[in-house]
Parts: structure tokens; sequence; C-alpha cells
């Protein structure tokens, strides 16, 4: 017999690294892990997340919680190894990790609510109908069918909590936890249906005119025998058909009813996305795969490497119903919201009720809602951004995240994870099957693949065997101006866009291009002045006219030479999406022109409402950054132009390589999709550069055996990891002698042989929101002791204190 747990391991919501023990609550009462709790710390209450319960007392004297504040976990105690694991490997507090991964308006508005079940009702009304004369609350119960959270925590303070909890475990009442908040609940729309046998001919000739076009345009759309047709579909195409329908019913002739309709983000086509008839020979081959490890219920990961509209997502369904099957449940993870939409289309239009989702888009109570379906376990299959890895799913038995490659996986603030690296973590923790998915896997995951450590799937042609886009390639230096410079946009682009214009069809020009400090560009060879060491774009700062390398420090005046051909010929370099915009403007001054990047689109809806217009031809021309690579298939764009291809090589990153064919092959993946094949002009100033020329030839091999060969040479990843130090403060000296203090403490800890510290030097977005950076590059191998020598200097700068800041990231993804 065991002694009944007294103390509690908590993470308490506060900068700390460790977990801290608390004795229970006076009460007596036990919380279990994942339930939150107030709990004293100095003179202040915070919340805190139970993660343990203990029978040994420890040494010291302990402080009580002071009070429960959920009726049930709000996370499931299979995430506790999960959270211990993220605040580790990212050096993060553990309580602020949890924060972080629950909902927002988890406050005390969140409450139970009480409901009394079927035998509850018969026992109350009918056995024991003197209890509700005892209870005033208990006839509200039964009146209602429920209590309110508010009248419950008031119940819940008083001496009735005890019969509360015996009527619970007798099956007469039932407990639920929620919030106020507007639910996001299933929309139903009335649907027509056609009743039972086929109509009689004289019943046929007795209608009305307009109760036969009715009928005939019902067979016309109705999807098909068993789904219904939304009602406003039909009013849609004939305004008359009101009434005809009222009559019809009537005559028993169709039947209405309410049924839930998914539609697509526009709101517009529902969507029944059937089921292929036939799977093709490649899905089928990396089902036989992932369906017996999948059963397996032990950890795998698999890299579905496919080209777009290669039918991925087929895979992902059929994989998914195969862990449902297994009573697992599933949780998938996409890039951006943008993705969210059309994933979640056909997953909601497979699996309906089951599918909760989680993104950004969604309100503070819709989120909690959709967690709290998760954590009920009424939702088995979980579709959302990175944060959604946190999902409390209890058993997640398939971990699918939809292209890995790409950057939005990357948590760039406060907490800095990755979200397919933890997917992978997770999977291994709970022995799931992991599956990434991408057209243009990233070089790590393909690396995996190719070492064994990931299962490779291939699916190499596009369904029905349409072809990828033709892609022509425009070299800028080559094409004359009278300044000499390099034109914006090249004859070629602008007579297709002329045309295409004139067919009434649509383009996309693409220009991936952030504001940031600038760099220098060759005006002869076209590439940007590099580190002499690291092989990095050096970044302008022109304050101080000098060129440095945020790598390494290396720095240098601003009018040198270029690196590659020696040509004295540099150009600053300074455009974006806006420029292009107004270019785009003045040489076609009819045309609806439309702009998508972060600037237009703060949130979801700006988002939706821009393709939206895209979608309904209200815009000719769609200009944008990489959001435009992930927005919907649309039919009528027939042109794709790539404005600057090189403009992310300029980039100060290890990865600008890797980012640029990604990107490349992203975008010209969008056309062609239709009937159409579409048309993809790539302007640029390196129609040699090994990125550039293996995305016109959608050749991945080819360009991962030139960027893995590079990697090595320099000892990048995969050959190396990399933690990222960011010193920032309000003064500029105070932020550089202390990045100068931890460099040279670093460098003087012997023990630390394998990991070089490179910098310190000042950060690319050397001022950010008025605070001055400087960075320190950790490199090396040795995982162990790369995270060594971190937790050290961390120590070190707490020791220094002052008004400085350190923050870590760890496997960094860019070093903006
Ligand atoms: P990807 O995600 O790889 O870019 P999709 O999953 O969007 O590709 O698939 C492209 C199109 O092919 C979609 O319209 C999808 O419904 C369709 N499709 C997928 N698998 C099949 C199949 N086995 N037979 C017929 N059509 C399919
Ligand atoms: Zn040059
Ligand atoms: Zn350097």
């Amino acid at each position: 017999m065991s002694a009944s747990p007294t103390y509690l391991e908590v993470a308490v919501a506060a900068p700390l690294t460790q977990t801290l023990t608390y004795a229970i609550p006076t009460s007596g009462e036990i919380p279990a892990p994942g339930q939150r709790v107030l709990v004293p710390l100095g003179k202040r209450l915070l919340t805190g997340y139970v993660l343990a319960l203990g029978e040994e007392k420890p040494e010291f004297r302990l402080k009580r919680v002071t009070e429960i504040l959920d009726a049930f976990p709000v996370f499931p105690e299979g995430l506790v190894p999960f959270f211990r694991w993220v605040a580790r490997y990212y050096h993060y507090p553990i309580g602020e990790v949890i924060r972080g991964a629950l909902p927002g308006g988890l406050t005390s508005q969140s409450g139970r609510q009480l409901k009394a079940t079927e035998a509850g009702l018969h026992y109350f009304l009918v056995e024991q109908p003197q209890l509700a004369q005892d209870y005033p609350w208990l006839s509200v119960l039964l009146n209602n069918k429920k209590l309110s959270a508010a009248t419950v925590r008031k119940l819940w303070k008083g001496k009735e909590k005890r019969l509360i909890e015996q009527w619970a475990e007798q099956g007469l009442i039932s407990m639920e936890q929620i919030i106020s908040g507007a639910s996001i609940g299933q929309k139903t729309e009335t649907c027509i249906l056609l009743a039972g046998e086929p109509l009689a001919p004289e019943a046929l000739a007795n209608l009305k005119p307009s109760e036969t076009k009715t009928l005939a345009l019902i067979d016309d759309l109705l999807p098909s025998s068993t789904q219904g047709l939304p009602r406003r579909e039909l009013t849609k195409a004939y305004s008359g058909a009101g009434k005809a329908l009222a009559s019809l019913a009537g005559k028993g002739i169709i039947r209405l009813e309410e049924r839930p309709v998914y539609r697509d983000p526009f709101g517009e086509t529902p969507f029944f996305y059937p089921r292929p008839a036939q799977l093709t020979a490649d899905q089928e081959n990396a089902l036989a795969h992932l369906n017996p490890a999948i059963a397996q219920k032990k950890y795998a990961a698999f890299l579905l490497h496919g080209v777009t509209g290669s039918g991925k997502t087929e895979v992902y369904l059929q994989a998914a119903e195969t862990t449902l099957a297994l009573g697992r449940s599933v949780l998938v993870l996409v890039p951006e919201i943008a993705l969210a939409t059309q994933l979640e289309a056909h997953f909601l239009s497979r699996f309906g009720e089951t599918v909760a989702l989680l993104h950004s888009g969604l309100a503070r109570g819709e989120r909690f809602d959709q967690w709290q379906r998760v954590v009920s376990g009424e939702a088995r299959i979980v579709i959302g951004a990175r944060s959604a890895i946190f999902a409390p799913l209890a058993d997640p038995g398939l971990i699918i995240i939809d292209e890995e490659h790409d950057g939005a996986y990357k948590q760039e603030d406060s907490l800095r994870y990755q979200g397919r690296d933890l997917a992978l973590v997770r999977g291994s923790q709970g022995g799931a099957t992991v599956l990434l998915g991408s057209a243009t896997p990233s070089l790590i995951s393909y690396q995996h693949a190719l070492s064994g450590k990931y299962t490779l799937l291939n699916l190499p042609t596009r369904i029905e065997n349409r072809p990828l886009p033709q892609v022509e390639l425009v070299d800028l230096q080559a094409v004359n101006t009278v300044s000499g410079r390099p034109p914006l946009f090249s004859p070629q682009l602008k007579q297709a866009l002329r045309s295409t214009l004139a067919r009434q069809e649509q383009s996309l020009v693409f220009l991936n291009r952030r504001g940031f400090a600038g760099c220098m560009l060759c005006s002869d060879c076209g590439q940007a002045v590099q580190c002499p060491h690291c092989r990095i774009t050096l970044t302008l700062h022109k304050g101080r006219g000098e060129l440095v390398c945020h790598y390494c420090g290396f720095a240098t005046n601003s009018r040198t030479v270029c690196t590659n051909c020696r040509s004295i010929n540099l150009a600053p370099i300074g455009f974006g999406t806006e420029r292009i915009e107004e270019e785009l403007a003045g040489m076609f001054p009819k045309a609806r022109i439309a702009r998508l990047d972060h600037d237009t689109t703060r949130n979801r809806q700006d988002f939706l409402r821009i393709l939206r217009a895209v979608h309904d031809r209200e815009v000719d021309i769609l200009v944008g950054t990489q959001m435009i690579t992930k927005g919907h298939h649309f039919p009528h764009v027939t042109l794709v132009g790539i404005v600057w291809a090189d403009a992310g090589l300029g980039m100060p990153d290890y990865k600008a390589g890797e980012r640029t064919f990604q990107l490349l092959a992203q975008v010209t993946g969008r056309a062609g999709r239709g009937e159409q094949p579409g048309r993809v002009i790539v302007q640029t100033h390196q129609p040699g550069h090994y990125s550039i020329a293996a995305a016109r030839d959608h050749d991945y091999p080819r360009f991962f055996e030139k960027e893995i060969g590079l990697r090595k040479a320099l000892g990048y990843p995969p050959f190396s990891r990399l933690i990222n130090l960011v010193v920032d403060g309000e003064q500029e000296e105070v932020v550089q002698t202390r990045a100068e203090a931890l460099t040279a403490k670093g460098k003087a800890l012997r023990r630390y042989q394998k990991t070089a510290i490179l910098g310190p030097a000042p950060a690319p977005l050397a001022r950010l929101r008025g605070r001055f950076r400087w960075q320190i590059l950790l490199k090396g191998p040795n995982l162990e002791e790369l995270h060594g020598l971190c937790l050290e200097l961390e120590q070190e700068h707490t020791r220094l204190a002052g008004a400085v800041n350190l923050s870590v990231d760890v496997d960094p993804e860019s070093m903006l």
C-alpha cells in the first residue's frame, strides 16, 4: 500500500529554470498533473502547472498550494516529458514554455459547468424529487439541464462540493470545463435532398414551370445522392427557386434538412472532396510503408518527397484513417494560416466532426473551445500552425508536417522553437509515426532520409501526368539599358505581362524581399559581396560606411571590390514589393493590381480578402512575397513572373542557397496546375547559380548534391550545430561590452574544445525597436558541449546583471 501523494512538482509561470515543490492545499484536495494551481512565490501568488505528484517528503519546509484552479487537467500528463525536453533544449523557463503552449484566455473565466445526465434526470425527478426542494440550485439544474460556471464557482466554495462530487461519481451529473466565449461550432445550412423514388411521369407533367426548372437544376447541381445541395447554391443559380422549393417539399418530391456544410475559406463552394477511385502506384507504395509503421505503434519517421500536385494530401488522409482506426489520434501541422485552409478543407470533408483547428485566425474563446475539444478527447484530429505541436492530444499516433521545409515552423521570438524538429521529438517520446512532406525538402531532412534515419517515400510525378511548367530564365546582366544598370522588368517579362492582360488572364509577380539592411551587389557578375571567412553576404551598415559579417565580425570599407570577380562596380541594393507595385502601375495604368505581403496582410481576414479578389478575377496582377506561393490555386493565373530570383542570395545567411531553391521551385509549382500549362519567367543576375539552374529544371537531387558539398566544406549544419546568442539593450556601448565580455568568458573556458565561438558582431538588424543588438554564434559538432557552453554564458550574463538582455536561439534559421 502506498501512501497518498502529498507533494506536487509545479512549474511556475515565471522565469525560473527549475520546477518547485509544494504541499497539497489545506482542503486536502489533490490535483492531477496538467491542472493549474495558484502558488505563493516570495510575496506573490502565481499560476503554476502541476507536473507530477510525489510521496517522498523533501528535506526542506514546504509551502502549500493556495488554490486549485481547474476541475480537470488542461493538458494531458503525457505532455509533461515533452515540456521538460523543450525547456531544456531551448534554454527556456519551463513554466513559460507551458504558459505559451496553452491557449490564451485560460483565466478565472473558465470554470466547471454541471449537467444532469439521463440517469440523473430520472433519479432527481422520479426517484428523489424532494432533493430539488432541499437544494434550489438543483432545481435550476434540472430545469435548464445545466448550471453556469459562475453558479458552480459559488457552490464550490460551500459544503455542496462533496455532494456534487458524489453525484458525479455516481454518474448522475457530469462536469465539464468551459470558458465563456463564442463557439465556432458547426455551421449548418438548409440542404435539399431528393425524396426516395423517381417521380412518375404524370406527377412531373403536373408541375409548375418554376418547379420543373428547380428540379432540373437540383439534378444538375446535386453532388451525389447522399450529400445534400445547400439551398444557397440553388438560389444563386436561380433566384426564383425559393417558392418552388417549398411547394416541391410540400408535395413530398424533395426533402429539406439542416445539415453541416463545410465551405472553402472564401465562403464559396461547399467542398465535397471525394475519395479518389484509385490511388496512384506511388501513393499505394507510400501507404504500404506507412500503414504497417503506424500499426507498430513505435516511433518511425518518413519523408514524403512529392512534387507539387503529386497527391501528397491523399496519402496524409489515408494514413490518418489508419491511425484513427487503431484508436489513436492525429496531429497535422501546416506552415501558415493560408495552407491551413486547403488542408483543413480536405480533412473536414473526410473526417468532419472529429477535426479541431488551432490557428492564429481564431478568437480567444474559439481557440479555447477547440483546445477543450481536444483535451476531452472529442476531437481526435488536430490541424494547426506550428504552435499546435503542443496540442493536448493524449496519444497521437501520427504526426504530419506538411511543407516541412517551410520557415514558418520556426518561432522567432520568446520561445524560439522549430515545430518540425519538435514533431520528431514528440513522436519519438510518444511512439508515433512522423510524416514529413514536401516538394522541396529541407537539406537536413533529405540528409536524414539518405542516411536511413528517415524512410524516403517518393511521389515523382503529378497526378494525371500533368507536366511541370516550363521555366524561362532571363539574364538581367544581358539586358541593355540606357543607365547601364539592370532594369526591374526585362522586355520579355513586360511583353508577357502585356499579352496576359490582353487575354484577360491573371499574372503573379513575385519578389521575395523584405526590408532589411542592404548589401552591395556587383554590377558585373551579379553576386553580393561576401565574407572571405564565412561565405556569408556582408551587410551594409550605412552609418559606419562598412560592410560587416555578422557571423564572425569581419568588417571592411563599403568601397571594396567584388569577392567573386574583383570588379569595382558595386551598387547598394534596396527595393521591395512596394516599388514593384508602383512600377507596374506606371507601365499598365489600366491594370488592377494588388499586393500581398506582410505589410498588406495583418491577419487572416486581410489575407483572405486579397485572395478572394484574385479568385473573383477582380485583380489582373498580384504582386507579392513568398506569401503568394501558399495561396489557393487560381485557375486563371497563366503567368508567373519572378522579378529577381537572386534576391534571397543577398541575405546574410548560410541557408540563402537552400531558401532560394525552395522558393523558386514553390513559385513555379504554382503554375500549370489547371488546364493550361502556364508560363514562368525568372529574371536573374546569376543564371548559372546552382540554386536557380536546378529550380528551373525541377532537379532536387542536383541541388542537394551541390548544397551539401558547400555545407560540408564550411562546417555548417548538418555538419555542425549552431546556437546564436543575441545581446540587446538601449545603449550601444553597454551591449557591445557585454557581448565582448561573454565572448571572452567563453574563449577562456578550456572545456569546450570542439566548439567555435564566432563574433561578437553587430546583428544584421543592428537596431530593432530602439534597441541595439549584437550577437555571438556558437558552432560545433558536439551537442552536449554546445549546450554546456551556452549554459555557462547564460550564467555569466546573469552574474554580470545590468540593463542588457540575452536571448538564446538554438538551431537558428535566420540570423536577422
Ligand atoms: P500536392 O499536395 O502533392 O501538391 P494534392 O494533394 O493537392 O497535391 O493533389 C493534387 C490533385 O490531385 C488534387 O486535386 C487531388 O484531389 C488529386 N488527387 C490526389 N490523388 C488522386 C488520385 N489517386 N486520383 C485522382 N486524383 C487525385
Ligand atoms: Zn563581381
Ligand atoms: Zn565572416
